[in-house]
């Protein structure tokens, strides 16, 4: 919904000013949980898009210059900044994207954690010395000095469901590899990444050097995303919309963290009590809205009526209800992803799948929902819900769970359980996804592991060293001695 400026309208920052939009345009964010207006966010023009483009640009260049120790510093007070800010951004966080409120807190402090971590890593990142001679003889007098250096402007798009965390993880490595951005958060969650860019302002951030873009990624995406003083563009969000983006952005490069339909292997062998508890955590926390949610559980004929007993169990002791209350289970982000979530399970239950849980919804509230004998022409076999429902498909032994896995579009994250270790290493070894979990849940972090998405599930390694490098480009100097 567009409005005229209405109060609490939160401006966005161009070139070191707050300014507001000249279109006069802003957009209303409601919550989730209660439909009631949490702010509203500028819908800037093309113009000021481009503004924010040319003056990243030019900041960019007295950026490179500063050292990293420098560089660094601006880090540490940002993530200073962000602890100050702990509740009001964490109040923000629960309103506008209805997480939890421990969960919204959590996110701020992993964010500082994750940025004061990578303000030490990038003063560790260097370059290397290679001798000539290590090719053949004729070479032996040259010797190439391989440093890493800025790539330029950064394009940040990040999606709804960590709007502070999944904001600061693309713009802390761009920063302190001496790099500049351009930040368009999702326009649910702007008002946190609007609030997060307020702490990296009141650090000292330099004129220029972040400026945020706000308004819709239909309306301004496009244009920003073809800007030829884009020099990388960093996003997280939807496959569908990262595979336009990239299509987009031709001669661009990408870097692409998009969805998953990661699955947990249940075998004879697992601790069914843990397996359950890591399952029903992992598929069911901010109410499965979490690219490494556990969406489908593939387990052995042999254990998977005790496992399905298990997390029935597990998935009843859930708390069910509102951001506010703390609740697991809360409002999923609006109607339209509250409507898909109940188009596959009506799909699944039609084409015969056992619901072992009250199918229940209250507006944008899902209920959650365990699908028992799920089968591969179900919908909710493939498709990534983004919402509180666990389908089960049972299996008759762990060969067809991996063909089942890997038959999948999606390639991000799996779980194996089992007790034998060297079963779960050459499971993992033929699961085609980018990183497997033994006897874990699905997730991303710690944050200095390498995040990986194979196939549908993205493009590029992420990690705090890898994301910081990923930032950089070599550049050899090669010495020619006499
Ligand atoms: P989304 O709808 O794809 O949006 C992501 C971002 O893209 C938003 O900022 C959005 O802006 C912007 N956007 C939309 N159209 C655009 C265009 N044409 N050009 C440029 N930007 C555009 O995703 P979401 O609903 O926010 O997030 C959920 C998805 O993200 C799920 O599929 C989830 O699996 C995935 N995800 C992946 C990871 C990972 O690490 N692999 C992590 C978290 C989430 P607007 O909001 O203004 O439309």
């Amino acid at each position: 919904m567009e409005t005229q400026l209405i109060a609490n309208t939160y401006q966005f920052l161009l070139n070191g000013e707050w300014r507001e939009s000249a279109s006069c345009k802003t957009i209303e964010n409601l919550s989730p949980s209660d439909r009631k207006p949490v702010g509203a966010i500028q819908a800037m023009t093309e113009r000021e898009a481009n503004l924010a483009v040319i003056g990243a640009k030019a900041a960019q260049k007295d950026w490179a210059n500063f050292s990293f120790s420098e560089r660094a510093e601006l880090l540490y007070a940002w993530a200073d900044q962000l602890l100050e800010m702990k509740e009001e951004l964490a109040e923000t966080i629960m309103k506008e994207v209805g997480k939890g409120y421990s969960s919204a807190e959590k996110e701020v402090v992993r964010t500082a954690d994750f940025i004061k971590y990578t303000a030490e890593e990038g003063k560790r990142i260097h370059g290397e010395l290679i001798n000539g001679g290590s090719f053949n003889a004729g070479s032996a007098n040259k010797l190439a000095m391989v440093q890493r250096e800025p790539l330029g402007v950064v394009l940040a798009i990040s999606p709804f469901n960590y709007p502070v965390n999944l904001s600061a993880s693309k713009i802390a490595p761009a920063l302190i590899a001496g790099n500049a951005v351009v930040f368009k958060p999702a326009t649910q969650g702007a008002i946190s990444g609007t609030l997060m860019i307020k702490a990296l302002d009141k650090a000292g951030l330099p004129s220029g050097l972040v400026n945020l873009v706000t308004g819709k990624g239909s309306e301004v995406g496009d244009y920003l995303t073809t800007h030829p003083s884009i020099d990388l563009i960093n996003f997280t969000g939807g496959t569908e919309t990262g595979e336009y983006i990239s299509k987009k952005a031709s001669m661009i490069p990408v870097i692409l963290e998009l969805g998953g339909k990661d699955p947990a292997l249940v075998l004879n062998d697992a601790d069914l009590e843990k397996a359950a508890k890591d399952i029903v955590a992992g598929g069911f926390s901010y109410s499965g809205q979490r690219c490494t949610a556990i969406k489908r559980v593939l387990v052995t004929d042999e254990v998977a009526e005790a496992l399905v007993a298990k997390l029935k169990t597990e998935i009843e002791a859930l708390k069910v209800g509102m951001p506010e209350d703390d609740a697991a289970v809360t409002p999923l982000i609006n109607e339209k992803a509250a409507d898909f979530v109940q188009h596959l399970v009506d799909d699944a239950v039609g084409k015969g799948a056992t619901p072992l849980t009250a199918i229940k919804r209250e507006g944008n509230l899902v209920f959650p929902v365990l699908l028992d004998n799920v089968t591969t022409d179900m919908a909710i076999a493939w498709e990534e819900p983004f919402g509180p429902v666990l389908p089960i498909i049972r299996v008759e032994n762990i060969e067809e769970a991996v063909t089942i896995a890997n038959e999948s579009k999606y390639g991000l994250q799996a779980s194996v359980f089992t007790k034998n270790t060297e079963e779960a290493i050459r499971i993992s070894n033929k699961l085609e996804v980018g990183s497997v979990q033994i006897n874990g849940k699905t997730e991303r972090g710690p944050d200095h592991f390498p995040f990986i998405g194979v196939k549908g599930s993205g493009l590029g390694v992420q990690g705090i060293r890898k994301s910081i490098e990923s930032v950089t480009r070599e550049k050899v100097t090669v010495l020619n001695m006499s």
